[in-house]
């Protein structure tokens, strides 16, 4: 969102939804603008700033020109308990309505252009818009597979397989929500988007032309996290110690040869289907790391009954709770990525140039898999083939067995000369640098949205003016 300060040095006011996945590249965007020498300001609460002070703190001393005002939740107000504000911290579905509800619109009371960022990609906003256009998936049962109307290639996904908004969960009061967030959105003044128009030019066409929207796409926004003190302390830090030991663990595996598995912020498979990915990573022999979030006393039982780490310590790496995902994927002896899909991961994924086993869980996540796997050709899906929609896990139970998920992990380890995936998510990264360096289109496309938002402010003094006189 931009605002008003001296003429022509625009102030922009971001307020990132309060999950992980929304702050962090939000917080990545404040970066790269305050470096173009426009005023930012972060509004934010105070877990979630703490969860970005020493990065933003160090922006700050290096001269750049960003603010964080912290404003209380009313998390007992609405019914969450104290402290309760990130979705991660959401203790149940039920609450969610509730943690959605404490969160405002006020833009349209400042009459300033308010920008959309909701942390997705091109291919899904439009496979979004067309779905949502068409209505397609109304008539169709949830085991139909649907092909997305618009697109110039056959993208094809079961109902099952959409977003809540077009195959709704239990709960029924986040539905009426999705509907007001899609009603909201309608009057962005535009869309940034964090991917880059190599990656998608012709989904980032397809969008524009289907909804007329002005899109910046100003990313991989990560990138700007050059040092590997930013890198590390990117969302819930680390200790340096714990950092220091996995650089370590990594440093002593050769290039291209662990598999780094990472299921988001958000994810919460329960402890029989996370067995089945311990025993996949097991079974490929191979090294690993493994974040295990929100580590459930019933998982510990069983990593300790039976004697997970001890079996697989010679080449198994346990992170319980936050990994420095960036800096690890950084790592030259990281080989592939199992990921749910998110669009950070994902992108995350493609700068680090390493194919990626594809496990989508939930929101737009089938869609960013079909990206990875059918355009970039760069992943192996690890053969999910339902939304387990988020805080409803337990009923979805087992959903992949193990010897799939070792399948798919082998299948991206062994290179196949046919389908030359490490290859290709090589050169998609060095794409993904040279977008956002100096002159690339992500760099110029952060001019423009400067530039656009200057003509904004100067339109609106000039029409102020005239009404003066
Ligand atoms: N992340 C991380 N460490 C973790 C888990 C997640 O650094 O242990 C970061 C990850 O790098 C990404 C973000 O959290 O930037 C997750 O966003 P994404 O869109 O991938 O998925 P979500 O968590 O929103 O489902």
């Amino acid at each position: 969102m931009a605002s008003e300060s001296q003429p022509c040095q625009p102030h922009f006011v971001l307020i990132p939804l309060m999950a992980q996945g929304h702050l962090l590249p939000a917080v990545d965007i404040a970066k790269l603008l305050a470096q173009r020498n426009v005023i930012v300001t972060i509004v934010t609460t105070p877990l979630n700033a703490a969860r970005f002070s020493n990065i933003i703190n160090r922006s700050i001393h290096a001269g750049l020109l960003i603010n964080v005002i912290q404003i209380k939740f009313p998390a007992t107000q609405v019914g969450l308990p104290d402290g309760c504000e990130s979705a991660d911290a959401v203790p149940s579905l039920d609450l969610f309505k509730n943690f959605f509800t404490a969160i405002t619109d006020i833009s349209s009371k400042f009459q300033i252009p308010r920008i959309l960022f909701d942390g997705t990609n091109c291919f899904s906003l439009l496979c979004l818009h067309n779905l949502y256009k068409s209505k397609i998936h109304e008539t169709a049962s949830k085991s139909e597979s649907l092909a997305i109307p618009g697109l110039s290639d056959q993208f094809e996904f079961r109902r099952s397989q959409l977003p809540g908004l077009f195959n709704p969960g239990s709960n029924r009061d986040l539905n009426k929500l999705r509907e007001e967030i899609k009603a909201a959105e309608a009057g962005a003044y535009g869309i940034i988007v964090n991917s880059f128009e190599e990656l998608e030019t012709e989904f980032l066409k397809g969008y524009r032309s289907a909804t007329g929207r002005k899109v910046w796409c100003v990313g991989p926004v990560s990138l700007c996290n050059k040092e590997n003190l930013d890198m590390a302390q990117r969302g819930n830090s680390k200790s340096s110690t714990d950092v220091n030991q996995y650089l370590k663990w990594l440093n002593s595996w050769p290039p291209n040869s662990v598999i780094y598995a990472c299921l988001g912020s958000l994810s919460n498979l329960r402890p029989p289907q996370l067995i089945e990915l311990g025993l996949g990573l097991e079974a490929t022999n191979r090294p690993f790391i493994w974040v295990i979030r929100g580590m459930s006393a019933e998982m510990a039982k069983w990593l300790e009954e039976d004697r997970f780490e001890e079996r697989v310590k010679s080449r198994g790496l346990l992170i319980r709770g936050w990994a420095p995902q960036v800096l690890i994927l950084s790592h030259p002896s990281i080989g592939a990525f199992l990921t749910h899909c998110g669009w950070n991961s994902t992108l995350e994924g493609i700068c680090a140039g390493v194919p990626m086993i594809t496990w989508p869980l939930f929101a737009e996540q089938f869609f960013n898999e079909k990206l990875v796997v059918q355009v970039l050709k760069i992943g192996v899906p690890v053969g999910a083939e339902v939304v387990v929609h988020f805080g409803e896990e337990e009923k979805f139970g087992v959903q992949v067995k193990e010897e799939k998920i070792k399948e798919a992990l082998e299948k991206v380890m062994n290179e196949d000369k046919k389908e030359p995936r490490r290859n290709e998510a090589r050169k998609l990264a060095e794409m993904a640098k040279k977008a956002v360096e100096e002159g690339g289109s992500s760099y110029n496309n952060i001019t423009l949205l400067i530039e656009d938002i200057i003509q904004q402010q100067l339109s609106k003094r000039e029409k102020v003016t005239m009404l003066e006189t």
